[in-house]
């Protein structure tokens, strides 16, 4: 099986859920996590399937940059820009893991608790 029919984010990526994008570019989209942890609680994933950080290459320097400008213009549009966000990525068993396919949390719109 591809990555594209085995993936959930790769499905949303390809628009077959119907998900609703709330950022949309050639190479990133992002939309609302399904069980938001905070008041803004947006995903942020590159279209190409890679697992997580820890399989990013050099290739992939430029597309870090444009999901960092993702998280940019989703915080501005949702209005958290000057009340503070949070943006974590996690990778294997002990972060907790969920999706294997690369996605920034956007989180924000009230006051976070601690990390760990
Ligand atoms: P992680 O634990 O870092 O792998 O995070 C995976 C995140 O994806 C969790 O916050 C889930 O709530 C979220 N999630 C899983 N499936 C979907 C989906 N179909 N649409 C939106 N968010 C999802
Ligand atoms: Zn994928």
């Amino acid at each position: 099986m591809t990555p594209e029919q085995d993936c959930i984010f790769c499905r949303i990526a390809l628009g077959e859920t119907g998900a609703t994008f709330v950022y949309e570019s050639d190479d990133v989209v992002a939309f609302d996590d399904l069980e938001p942890q905070a008041q803004t609680h947006v995903l942020v994933i590159p279209r190409r399937h890679i697992s997580s950080i820890a399989a990013m290459t050099r290739d992939d320097h430029a597309l870090v940059g444009e999901m960092f400008e993702a998280v940019s213009s989703v915080a501005r549009a949702r209005g958290i820009e000057e009340s503070g966000f949070r943006v974590l990525t996690n990778h294997g068993q002990d972060s907790g893991q969920t999706v294997f396919h690369l996605h920034f949390h956007l989180l924000g719109g009230n006051r976070l608790g601690p990390l760990g």
